[in-house]
């Protein structure tokens, strides 16, 4: 089945930008059902990373696999495709349009030719619309958005909005989310609501999460395996206890 849980494997992967390498022979393997975080100090190559496994940037080498899947020199949408989905940054929401709206440009990967073109005129068309605006509304309840459907999503606080990008992301019905600092630029209370929300997106839905974070608190509390990075390699891996009391890591953040 396509929806299986599947692991994802990075290997050995190298990144180079003229002159410099951004990304060093870095491997780490996301088990499925898991919330696995990469962090690390400011231009370790984390949104690097990120990058080439949504597949914006194409790996110099190495290799990334999802399930059977070889990733690597995949496009964005043949990624997205496989069940690998990503949030994009607020630019990608419509601003004017109402969350359901919003929600509904998510599940477009899903629907069949036709759900569109024919304009709805199509008793079956109507149906299959219908069919995917209720599993929306759905995910949007799960996701806290449920007395929000008809905002217009730039009428709504930093914190909700960032709730909606991460709401569209999971009507792709994703096995694997990926997330690009997604309590960045939060307050406090926007920060516990979202790490409650990674976390029932795990544990309601099984769904593993790829976090890629600059704050290593908030990491600490939500994922169960950590890779850290600094200056392009991979100076640690395990889980949050282990991460947490390496010399090397206390060395990278602290700058000594
Ligand atoms: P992080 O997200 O951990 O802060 P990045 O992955 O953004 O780090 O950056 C890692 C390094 O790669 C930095 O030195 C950065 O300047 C460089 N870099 C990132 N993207 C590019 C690019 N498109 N072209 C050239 N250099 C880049
Ligand atoms: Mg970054």
């Amino acid at each position: 089945d396509a929806r299986d849980p599947a692991p994802l494997e990075v290997r050995a992967v190298t990144v180079r930008f003229a002159g410099l390498t951004a990304l060093s022979e870095v491997s780490f393997t996301v088990a499925p059902g898991s919330v696995h975080a990469v962090i690390g100090p400011n231009g370790a190559g984390k949104s690097t990373c990120f990058n080439v496994l949504s597949g914006v940037y194409r790996a110099t080498s190495g290799s990334v696999r999802f399930g059977g899947a070889e990733l690597t020199a995949l496009p964005p949408h043949r990624i997205a495709a496989l069940g690998v989905a990503r949030t994009f940054q607020n630019i990608a929401l419509s601003a004017h349009q109402p969350v359901i709206d919003n929600l509904m440009l998510g599940r477009h990967r899903l629907t069949r030719a036709g759900f569109v073109s024919s304009g709805l005129r199509l008793p079956s068309a109507r149906r299959e619309w219908a069919r995917h605006r209720a599993r929306a509304a759905e995910i949007a309840g799960f996701a806290g958005l449920g007395d929000h459907l008809d905002t217009p999503v730039g009428l709504l606080p930093y914190g909700v909005r960032k709730r909606v990008e991460l709401a569209r992301a999971l009507c792709m019905e994703p096995r694997l989310l990926l997330l690009d600092e997604p309590v960045a630029g939060m307050n406090g209370e926007e920060r516990t609501e979202m790490a409650a929300l990674i976390g029932a997106v795990r544990r309601g839905l099984g769904i593993s999460v790829l976090l890629v974070e600059h704050d290593m608190g908030m990491v600490m509390r939500l994922a169960d395996r950590i890779t850290v990075l600094d200056f392009g390699r991979r100076i640690a891996d395990g889980t949050p206890g282990q991460v947490q009391d390496d010399p090397e890591v206390v060395r990278a953040y602290l700058g000594t």
